[in-house]
């Protein structure tokens, strides 16, 4: 979708941009303000494009992913929708429920409705019908993202200690083990593997690949698959068959709760995973500076377009405790709690910069596994806690 300042949006944001980005203050602003109380904007029409379902769901087209584009010029709104469906009265019947739902709205006039079919090889549960992407993964019960702005805040990291403190707690409850996965979708550093101790290659049977393994935690990576001297700029490309891939052809089993990592930012691994993957929603981590803010920022944003709850924000490298008990703030303080009131979410803990958690993660024994009732391990299994109880409600 294009953002609301570029300038090929038609009238109202063309003025906008030529305002804000390029100085022309009072000719654009009478431009907007003359054209801005007639004219629908595009948080309304996405509103209101949230309010129609998927035919046969209960969740939204927008949180599906179909809608591509919104143009809209003076009273006339046109919304551009991809569709994948094998179903061929689905496309219709949303065209007709947009075409309703946008000429709805006050100041528009015309609602043009262009739905491009995408052809699915997927077919739906049924075998009749296509399901829209996200396509639910079987046996898979909930799929938490976990984001960052930016590499090096410690995601893979929190991503091993999370998974592995969700599996003592589902433990603890009775659920027994092998009940959390790792989706280690980080192609331009794929830590999970090093971190979990997971060094066997996945097996093949029947066209679907066995997750490995390790400290009872299921893991598919993008480590297992890439070979370490595959330029980066082939990786990109690679990364929306794997995300699919991971999501059809893995033999996940009775999994209760599915942790993604995802590459830092805000491309095309982040829109693909979106788009494949129905999440419950997606949990953010920072580091305490309050720079590192903006980045971490603009990665929740993501979520927020595409309807994915914020499940929390978790700040990493928070602090160093020194040998009389004191906290040294390394990285600054307080870069957690403004994101987390940016995104009118919840600042869900705080993990110091630690010697064990880096050798933890150097070894494949994630310091909740080597330690459990140490402190550390104490704050990552309230996180998961919280996000289990988030998720399940
Ligand atoms: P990201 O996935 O965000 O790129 P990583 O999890 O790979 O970050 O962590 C980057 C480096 O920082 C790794 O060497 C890791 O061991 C280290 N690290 C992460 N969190 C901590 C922490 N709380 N204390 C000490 N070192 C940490």
């Amino acid at each position: 979708m294009k953002s609301g300042n570029s300038p090929d949006l038609g009238m109202i944001s063309f003025s906008a941009y030529l305002s804000k980005e390029m100085g022309f203050d009072s000719v654009a602003n009478l431009l907007l303000n003359s054209k801005v109380n007639l004219m629908a904007s595009q948080e309304q029409v996405i509103e209101t494009l949230r309010k129609v379902n998927y035919p046969g769901y209960t969740r939204d087209i927008v949180s599906f992913g179909l809608v591509r584009d919104i143009t809209i010029r003076d009273e006339e709104v046109e919304v551009l929708l991809e569709v994948s469906s094998q179903q061929t009265d689905v496309p219709g019947k949303i065209k007709v429920a947009v075409e309703e739902a946008v000429s709805s709205l006050d100041k528009v006039k015309q609602v043009n409705v262009i739905v491009s079919v995408k052809s699915s090889e997927t077919p739906g549960a049924n075998g009749t019908s296509a399901a829209p992407e996200p396509t639910p993964l079987d046996g898979v019960e909930h799929i938490i993202a976990v984001a960052s702005g930016k590499g090096g805040v410690g995601k893979s990291t929190f991503v091993c200690n999370l998974a592995c403190a969700t599996e003592q707690l589902l433990r603890e409850e009775g659920r027994g083990s092998e009940k959390v996965g790792i989706m280690d979708c980080d192609i331009f550093g794929p830590s999970v593997p090093l971190m979990m101790g997971a060094h066997a290659r996945p097996e093949v049977e029947n066209q679907m690949i066995h997750p490995i393994v390790s400290h009872g935690v299921k893991i598919m990576s993008m480590g297992f698959l890439i070979d370490e001297d595959t330029p980066v700029i082939w990786r990109g490309p690679m990364v929306m068959k794997a995300i699919q891939q991971f999501a059809q052809n893995v033999e996940w089993g009775e999994v209760d709760f599915m942790f993604v990592d995802l590459p830092p930012g805000t491309g095309d691994a982040q829109i693909s995973l979106t788009q494949t993957l129905p999440l419950d929603g997606a949990l953010i981590v920072t580091t305490p500076q309050t720079a590192a803010y903006t980045v971490a920022r603009r990665g929740a944003g993501l979520f927020e377009k595409v309807d994915v709850d914020i499940l929390g924000v978790a700040e990493n490298m928070s602090f160093l405790r020194l040998p009389d008990g004191e906290k040294q703030y390394v990285f600054g303080q307080g870069g957690g709690e403004k994101v987390a009131d940016a995104l009118e979410s919840e600042l869900l803990g705080q993990i110091p910069l630690d010697t064990f958690v880096r050798e933890g993660g150097d070894r494949g024994i994630p310091h909740v596994v080597s330690n459990p009732e140490g402190e550390i391990a104490q704050v990552f299994r309230n996180i998961a806690r919280k996000i289990v109880e988030d998720v399940r409600n």
